[in-house]
């Protein structure tokens, strides 16, 4: 079969591979469907993500058909279309046996430490495949992963009714996690970013407000439009050390910081100004077993349109064009769906 691989930073290239043999008694094979371009993958490709070793075949977001079940396997069946969590861990380890198994301490995703979906057929352990009704379609139910951080994220930062979150960053986390907010939780969201395409993209998903961050101070023009409280949540969905250091400054008492890029550059906080305003600085990773509940909200309507994240489909035999689109263009890009 055929994978799409990159050999080396900015080198694509189309290989034969072999077919995963028969799935062990707990796994699965799964032929893809359809597969979302992450932010992660353009780093993998650019050669920016510090986990990576290559050659290396990207890809985590993705769902696809049940073509072969292990022994064992009983809650799923040939045939069946499922949605795939790519969080792969140990499952005897401190974290993993008290449930919080996206922070094992061996923790991969699939498509970053280990070989993802971009390729024809995927091998995987049943327990992380979850089947959906028919009428979820292929793309939509690529995109229950990113939802699924974004529920995650929810979940860390103890979202509730009450909160005015301020979502920094419209990208697909950053836009995923509006509609969580404020569709799951009835909770207010404002989102800001640089690019009018983006504001105007979570405006159509009903933000409370948008602010362009690039002509004024986001936090405080969000105080303005919340009648001068400020927000009681702040997510930094960018993935940019100043730019976290400079929301920390200026979160207002009470605040909870949410952390989920993987920035490397140090950033300087006065522990004095964390304790003042009692600060919380929360960090989020992937995801953990949030994958039937995003399931469920698409079901129920919670999250109504989730498709409206997608700004762009290609072939997978034209990844290479997509990669180059969102290079090029990211401003205008949100998520790009590969269609197999
Ligand atoms: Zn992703
Ligand atoms: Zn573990």
């Amino acid at each position: 079969m055929q994978a799409l691989i990159v050999k080396k930073p900015y080198e694509l290239v189309w290989e034969d591979i072999q077919q995963p043999t028969e799935p062990g008694p707990d796994e699965v094979l799964i032929r893809v469907k359809a597969a979302g371009i992450c932010g992660t993958d353009v780093h993998i490709f650019q050669g920016s993500h510090g986990a990576v070793t290559y050659p290396r075949i990207p890809g985590h977001e993705f769902s696809g058909e049940v073509v072969a079940v292990g022994e064992k396997v009983s809650h799923i069946k040939v045939g069946d279309p499922v949605a795939v969590d790519p969080v792969v861990s140990c499952g005897e380890c401190s974290m993993c046996t008290i449930g919080r198994h996206n922070i094992c301490h061996t923790v991969k995703c699939l498509g970053v430490q280990t070989d993802g979906c971009f390729t024809e057929v995927v091998k995987i352990k049943a327990n992380r495949v979850y089947p959906f009704s028919p009428e979820i379609d292929w793309d939509t139910a690529a995109l229950v992963e990113p939802f699924s951080v974004a529920a995650q994220i929810a979940e860390r930062l103890r979202i509730n009714e009450k909160d005015r979150v301020l979502i920094i960053g419209g990208g697909t986390i950053g836009l995923a996690l509006l509609q969580v907010v404020q569709g799951v939780y009835q909770a207010e969201a404002i989102v800001a970013d640089l690019v009018e395409s983006k504001l105007k993209l979570a405006q159509e998903m009903g933000a409370k407000g948008v602010i362009n961050s690039g002509q004024v101070n986001a936090v405080k023009e969000a105080q303005k439009v919340w009648d001068n409280k400020g927000p009681s949540v702040i997510v930094e969905a960018v993935g940019n050390s100043k730019l976290l250091q400079s929301l920390i400054a200026d979160a207002p008492p009470g605040c909870r910081v949410g952390v989920i890029g993987f920035m490397a550059e140090p950033i300087q906080i006065s522990p004095m100004e964390i304790t003042k305003r009692e600060l919380e600085i929360i960090g989020s990773r992937m995801n953990r077993d949030k994958l039937p509940d995003v399931l469920n909200w698409f079901k129920e309507g919670k999250i109504s349109n989730p498709q409206k994240l997608i700004t762009h489909k290609f072939k997978l035999k034209d990844a290479q064009k997509a990669f180059e689109l969102i290079e090029k263009d990211p401003g205008q890009v949100c998520k790009v769906i590969l269609e197999y």
